[in-house]
């Protein structure tokens, strides 16, 4: 999969007042006074670059809190004429975009909700059209890193150049530690995908609570991602919507005192000379890896086929447990996580099933009398 987009760098068309660049504000503009109120407490802080707040919420069940709708807008336009911050809300519809545009808004953001419906994508990046404002994407609520990337390209083909792209998480059917899947990976790949592309985490939408903010912040810094959006009421416990996940502007700016920014790279000729040392010995270690994985398909190979021409079937349950045990013990002692030794097991086991199913299937070499 290629994805191609045109973009500014982010620090061109947004100044960040503080590191690392905060997004920060209610999940929901409720009241004037509310807005105002956690507005005026979150630029105290000094820490926030962006004020967030929905008006236009999109609420799983009919019936609940659907946003404040446009007077919200002039909430925001007054939250950033009294703090100097610069807003962003949530679009969903040509409408929404029509509105917030005229009222000023200064960055739009697309939800998750919205960004699974390529239809729904299409009408926003249309009423985008001729229009120089910066949006961003949220994931999926599904982990489909394709629908996340079409939405990202329908916006950037309508002209939008002030790009970023949204980490809050992916749904899941298990219940988790998380309201949604932080599934790290699938940023990762997006971000292999288009490396200039910044990438904004929302621990808020990932974590569902407070407890767990710090953590899942911290993390996404250390993927050297660009920037953090996160939930903050001026109080979370009487907050209509995601009351379990906001904090107050002051837990907020506590909890980024906590937080360790590190650099993406070094220029010191030390570091980098120890560190292309290291990266050569674990190059060496994964050509071993890779050639042993070689070896072994050769000797599955020929278990295969001599399984088929015995009659025998491909899976012996026994001799898998016994595998799965020995090898569990043995990297156990050697330190490795169990977890993720059962994994790179499975992995390697299912594919030698595959292979043996392949042969299975395949004429024997020596045609049976
Ligand atoms: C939000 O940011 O308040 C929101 C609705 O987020 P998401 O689209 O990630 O659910
Ligand atoms: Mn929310």
């Amino acid at each position: 999969m290629k994805l191609n987009l045109n973009i500014q760098p982010l620090n061109s068309w947004l100044k960040i007042t503080s590191e690392p660049l905060l997004i920060a504000g209610p999940c929901s503009a409720e009241t004037e006074e509310q807005l105002i109120a956690t507005a005026h407490l979150l630029a105290k802080t000094g820490k926030v670059s962006v004020l967030r707040a929905g008006i236009w919420k999109p609420r799983t069940r009919p019936g609940e809190f659907e946003g404040i709708g446009s007077i919200g807008l002039q909430w925001l336009k007054l939250a950033k004429e009294e703090t100097g911050l610069p807003t962003a809300v949530e679009v969903a519809t040509a409408k929404h975009v029509e509105e917030a545009l005229k009222a000023g808004v200064d960055i739009l953001w697309v939800g998750a909700r919205s960004t699974v419906n390529p239809f729904t994508v299409q009408e926003i990046a249309d009423a985008l059209k001729g229009v120089d404002i910066p949006v961003m994407v949220k994931n999926p609520v599904n982990p489909d890193l394709s629908l996340w990337c079409g939405a990202l390209e329908r916006i950037n083909n309508a002209g939008i150049t002030k790009l970023a792209a949204i980490h809050r998480g992916f749904s899941s059917y298990e219940k988790t530690a998380f309201r949604n899947e932080p599934m790290w990976e699938l940023a990762i790949q997006l971000k292999t995908l288009a490396p200039e592309l910044p990438i904004i985490n929302d621990p808020s939408h990932i974590c569902g609570n407070r407890e767990l903010i710090q953590y899942v912040a911290q993390k996404a810094l250390d993927l050297d991602m660009q920037g953090l959006m996160i939930e903050s009421h001026l109080d979370p416990s009487i907050a209509w919507t995601d009351a379990k996940q906001q904090l107050t502007p002051v837990a907020l700016s506590e909890l980024m005192d906590l937080l360790t920014l590190r650099k993406p790279e070094s220029r010191d000729k030390e570091f980098a000379d120890k560190l292309a040392q290291l990266r050569k010995n674990i190059d060496k270690i994964d050509d071993q890896i890779i050639q042993k994985m070689a070896e072994r398909m050769q000797i599955v190979q020929k278990i295969g086929e001599y399984k088929r021409d015995n009659g025998v079937t491909i899976l012996q349950v026994n001799r898998w447990d016994e595998i799965m045990n020995k090898r569990g013990a043995f990297a156990s002692a050697l330190k490795l996580d169990l977890n993720f030794t059962g994994k790179l097991l499975e992995l390697i086991h299912s594919e030698s099933i595959r292979k043996q199913t392949e042969i299975m299937n395949a004429k024997p070499l020596v045609e049976e009398k």
